[in-house]
């Protein structure tokens, strides 16, 4: 049992802001900034890591920066933004299935990198 799983097949409701047959991008419940998306293969696969260990996980990869750039279109990000993966307890995932943070609408000044 999945929380995001549980979004991709509509059990649980969202606030969609793109989709297609691979990929599902929602608003985060609790924005960390104007914008606050999180890409979300519809396929489970735990974490970054566990999407590099196999050739479809690799494709959905692909699928994600696809619906990132289009995320970026519908919420007018051309002046930039920032796509956050938290990967593992100590990087401070606490969703485990596989999402992408795309973050944006305002100057992000706060870098740690
Ligand atoms: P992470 O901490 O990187 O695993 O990110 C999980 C994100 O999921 C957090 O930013 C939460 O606010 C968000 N989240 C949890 N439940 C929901 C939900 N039902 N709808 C939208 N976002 C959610
Ligand atoms: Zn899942």
């Amino acid at each position: 049992m999945c929380i995001f799983c549980d979004i991709v097949e509509g059990k649980i409701p969202s606030t969609k802001v793109y989709e297609n047959d691979k990929v599902l991008c929602f608003n985060d419940i609790n924005p960390a900034a104007p914008v606050h998306v999180l890409v979300v293969p519809k396929k489970h696969f735990d974490d970054i890591r566990d999407m590099a260990s196999s050739a479809e996980g690799k494709e959905y990869l692909g699928y994600v920066a696809e619906a990132i750039d289009e995320v970026a279109k519908i919420k007018d990000l051309g002046t930039g933004f920032r796509v956050i993966n938290n990967c593992g307890a100590d990087g401070g995932q606490t969703v485990m299935h596989a999402h992408f943070h795309v973050i944006g609408g305002v100057k992000l000044s706060e870098k740690i990198l």
